[in-house]
């Protein structure tokens, strides 16, 4: 099974090398806990500032 890496520049989770949501190559497979983004319109979105639907990783280390 592959691992699961977070972007450290906006912890989007991702299985690719890239982070998909601003392309940093910055990817960890250390991070803990899911935020989960529906909606770009959404309160929690703006306070991650998420930049894409998606997962995003609470904390990246
Ligand atoms: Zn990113």
């Amino acid at each position: 099974m592959r691992k699961e890496r977070a972007c450290r520049k906006c912890r989007y989770i991702t299985y690719s090398n890239v982070c998909e949501a601003c392309g940093s190559k910055d990817l960890s497979e250390d991070w803990t806990g899911i935020i989960l983004i529906f909606s770009l319109d959404s309160k929690i979105a703006k306070m991650i500032n998420a930049k894409k639907p998606g997962k995003y990783a609470i904390r990246v280390r």
